[in-house]
């Protein structure tokens, strides 16, 4: 099973230390949910493990590969990232938009092959988007333009998925198309996944471990139901909560009661 190993990164920006000794691993076939308040880091997080950012301190290993040795093609065949707000202002088509994750793959004066071109309708298809191919990606609505952003991901042929808050504009029913997505491919494709996310409860549901980051430093790391504890939301986000779970589903709840003034000390 393919694993991701993070060690000890340690990442600063000019003058704030965003991401300090942050250590994990996750396997193949697993969601794992990065939360954390804004500003604890998230963001900076997924960018240091795709190489986006540099980090002062650390590593990550792709079963035992150190990516620091990997160019930005190659990273880009092992990492596929779905970031927060793709910017869409061109219309290309869908198809267009989706070739478009084929370019670790190409050769500097090739065009695209057969291969690339399955391949590519293997992630519409997976996406549920195949009907939308020839439209332009800003005519779409929001949960189609984040389908084919993941599907654009996927034709990079990625071992690893990486979301930055994937469905923060959403409704919740494509909320949940969305993250049914990613589970499904998760599972199928032995991917590990690391998706960020503010909404604990779709967390909670979605993903099989989760790590809390506060202030850069991970706070807490393991199953929803250890992580998503009154007391770690208490401390982290400055938040009284009420951690139930639904009656016929089981799935985990947190409901906010009231927010703590003052200062996290
Ligand atoms: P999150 O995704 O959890 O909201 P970020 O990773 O975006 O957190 O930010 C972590 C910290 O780094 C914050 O204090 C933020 O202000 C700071 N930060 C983020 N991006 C930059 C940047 N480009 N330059 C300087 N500081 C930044």
């Amino acid at each position: 099973m393919m694993q991701l190993r993070i060690k000890g990164i340690s990442f600063r920006y000019d003058s704030i230390q965003a991401l300090e000794d942050v250590t994990f691993t996750a396997v193949g076939g697993e969601i794992l949910g990065i939360i954390g308040p804004n500003g604890s880091g998230k963001t900076t997080l997924l960018r240091c493990i795709n190489r986006t950012l540099e980090p002062q301190v650390g590593v990550v290993l792709i079963d035992d590969r150190d990516v620091t040795h990997l160019s930005r093609r190659e990273i880009a065949q092992q990492m596929g990232l779905v970031p927060q707000d793709a910017a869409i202002t061109f219309p290309f088509t869908v198809l267009e938009a989706v070739l478009m994750g084929r370019h670790p793959y190409r050769s500097i004066l090739g065009g695209e092959t057969p291969r690339d071109l399955e391949i590519v309708n293997e992630a519409l298809r997976l996406t549920n988007t195949l009907h939308l191919a020839s439209r332009p990606i800003t005519e779409l609505s929001g949960g189609e333009q984040q389908r084919v952003i993941i599907a654009r991901a996927l034709a990079q042929e990625p071992d690893v998925l990486l979301l930055d808050e994937p469905t923060s504009h959403l409704d919740i029913n494509h909320q949940l198309e969305i993250l049914e997505l990613v589970r499904r491919l998760t599972e199928e494709r032995g991917l590990v996944t690391l998706l960020t996310s503010h909404d604990l409860n779709l967390a909670a549901r979605y993903c099989d471990r989760l790590l809390m980051l506060e202030r850069g430093r991970v706070y807490a790391l393991g199953t929803p139901e250890e992580v998503l504890t009154p007391a770690n939301i208490r401390r982290v986000y400055r938040v009284e909560v009420e951690v139930t779970r639904h009656r016929s589903t089981g799935i985990l709840q947190v409901l906010p009661l009231s927010s703590i003034e003052g200062d996290r000390v």
